[in-house]
């Protein structure tokens, strides 16, 4: 290859013995023989195994013995095949070995902080040595898992005609649902841009600018709390597409998946994708997220309970169930109680057949034939019910349900389940305020026919919005978008905002709105959630390089940092608040 080294270290196979190689990388072990001295030499290939022997080359040997672990090596010497019972079947180079004639060490280490293949170093250890970290294994084919996908995405989009536009990350903030991240501007003090929540409306503008197929792996920030799955900045696969059918939105992220799981050789998911509106996955599986890697469906039994001789049930707005295939004691069951409540539930009623069929349950005395028969079920399980109002019901049965499924091991995780989730409704009351707001985001259209309902009922209104979920993981939005400034206005308006401050907000908007704006629509898929799932991660801070922390520090870097009071006093900024040590 070049001065350095003739072949990667973990590409040294028996087709090369009797050939002269040069190789470099890390130490990972080195064992000393007495006599010979063994090197594990590492590089992002694999392993390769360095026989220094003091009778073949004598100053090899002498350095070798000052080797330590992670030094930065170059060797050269012969390949030859190991002795049978030295053969490392663990290993791809595990046949052979390279006789060194010549060790140059290259750079020294100090001792490091952990062991690379210490698996139980704690987060902020491995952060604050990310470049440590990612020397391991499995960051390293975190990153390349990521270079593959990513390329296999960007690959589909080209071929299906998208082309790459960048937009900016300082702009005005964009509605998101989040807080924006501010940045003060020295030219002229007192005013921030915003980084952009997503390029939602330089899409839309693409689109009004006749691009026809945008697309783009865009960093987006939000200042949020950080979790396993969020953090201030992350990655999407951005897309735009003007005179689309949902369906067609569907298709080109359909295929843009099936492409990142045959770039990684896996069996794709089989196109098209299950579809579930969001009443029924609200109504089945109390989320708009549901993890369909295991049953545990929710039953409503809103008729039946109808005139039931048990008050709970007779005024409670809906009653639903679920049948747990589990004998539960009385202590789960306490617990369970415990974990509704703090869902938002008043109590739990339960049933619990036993081995024998018997029914078990201070409420059964209380219940009807008819009753009963709907709520049968088969020996040894359990039936717990919601009776509330619908929202409060899928909300207490859905955090039962997944967590059910995980403490009897009911997922199977060997199955991958991909679907849609469609006709989301448009609006929902803010919990502060009270006041209408938007779901998706203020741009999404309503579904064909339900634009009267905007004024009229807008509770009832559907949107043209779908998410992508994957085993309970939501990886993405989109909408069929408004595209007449008439519509986006009474949009504003049921949100409650005067024509007005719609104006000053969004005024350059709107007069886009009106010069020739085609029908569009979008979807943007989170990168980090579809990679980590991808890589078989729990958190996507295992797919980002240099992720924060869940405060939202670096610990590598110490950012976020105090800035310098001149610095402070050019942006016209006056702390109100001390920085924090
Ligand atoms: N801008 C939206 C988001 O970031 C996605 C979209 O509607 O295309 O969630």
């Amino acid at each position: 290859m070049n001065r350095w080294r003739d072949v990667y270290c973990g590409a040294v196979r028996a087709d090369a013995v009797g050939s002269t190689l040069a190789v470099a990388g890390w130490v990972a072990r080195r064992r000393d023989h007495g006599g010979l001295v063994f090197i594990d030499l590492r590089d992002h290939t694999g392993i390769v195994q360095l026989v220094v022997n003091p009778e073949r080359a004598t100053e090899a040997a002498e350095a070798a013995h000052g080797i330590r672990s992670e030094f930065v090596l170059r060797a050269q010497g012969e390949v030859v095949r190991r002795a049978d019972d030295a053969v490392n079947p663990n290993i791809a180079t595990g046949e052979v070995e390279i006789q060194v004639d010549e060790l140059e060490i290259v750079a020294r280490s100090d001792p490091l902080p952990f062991q690379l293949d210490d698996d139980g170093v704690e987060e902020p250890v491995r952060l604050r040595y990310r470049y440590l970290d990612l020397r391991r294994d499995r960051m390293q084919q975190n990153l390349r898992l990521t270079a593959t996908v990513v390329a296999a995405i960007r690959r589909s989009m080209e071929e299906q005609g998208f082309i790459d536009i960048w937009t900016p990350s300082m702009t005005l903030g964009t509605p998101e649902g989040a807080r924006d991240f501010l940045v003060p501007v020295r030219l002229q003090p007192g005013k921030f841009f915003a980084l952009a929540q997503s390029p939602q409306l330089f899409k839309q503008l693409f689109m009004i600018g006749g691009a026809d197929r945008y697309y783009q792996i865009a960093t987006c920030w939000r200042d949020e709390d950080l979790r396993a799955d969020r953090q201030f900045e992350f990655r999407q696969l951005d897309l735009e597409l003007a005179f689309p059918t949902r369906d067609d939105v569907l298709d080109v992220l359909e295929r843009a998946v099936v492409a990142s799981f045959e770039a990684l050789g896996r069996t794709p998911p089989s196109r098209p994708f299950r579809r579930l509106s969001y009443a029924d996955a609200m109504l089945r599986f109390g989320s708009d997220k549901p993890d369909l890697r295991f049953g545990l469906e929710i039953q409503d039994a809103t008729e039946v309970t109808r005139g039931s001789q048990f008050g709970v049930f007779t005024n409670a707005e809906c009653v639903r169930f679920l049948v747990v295939p589990d004998e539960l004691s009385r202590a789960q069951l306490q617990r369970l109680e415990e974990f509704a409540k703090e869902w938002g539930a008043k109590g739990l009623a339960y049933l619990v057949v036993d081995g024998d069929g018997e029914v078990r349950s201070p409420i059964a005395k209380f219940l009807s034939e008819p009753e009963l028969a709907a709520f049968a079920s088969p020996p040894r399980s359990s039936v717990l019910f919601a009776a509330d109002t619908p929202a409060v019901a899928e909300r207490v049965l859905g955090a039962l349900r997944t967590h059910l499924a995980e403490e009897l091991g009911l997922v199977d995780a060997g199955r991958d389940e991909l679907l849609w989730v469609l006709d989301f409704p448009l609006f929902e009351r803010d919990e502060e305020t009270g006041a209408w707001t938007f779901v998706h985001h203020p741009f999404t259209g309503p579904i064909e026919g339900h634009e009267d309902l905007i004024e009229k009922d807008p509770g009832r209104a559907l949107s043209n919005a779908y998410d992508l979920v994957w085993n309970g993981w939501e990886l993405g939005s989109g909408s069929i978008r408004i595209h007449r400034q008439d519509v986006q206005e009474r949009i504003f308006r049921a949100m409650g905002m005067t024509d007005d401050e719609a104006r000053a907000k969004f005024g350059w908007f709107l007069e886009a709105l009106r010069m020739g704006t085609p029908p569009h629509g979008g979807f943007a898929l989170g990168l980090d959630r579809f990679l980590a799932l991808l890589a078989g991660e729990s958190n996507i801070r295992e797919v980002i390089a240099f992720p924060k922390t869940a405060s939202g520090s670096d610990p590598l870097t110490g950012a976020p940092a105090p800035a310098p009071s001149e610095r402070l006093a050019e942006l016209g900024i006056k702390l109100d608040v001390p920085p924090q040590p």
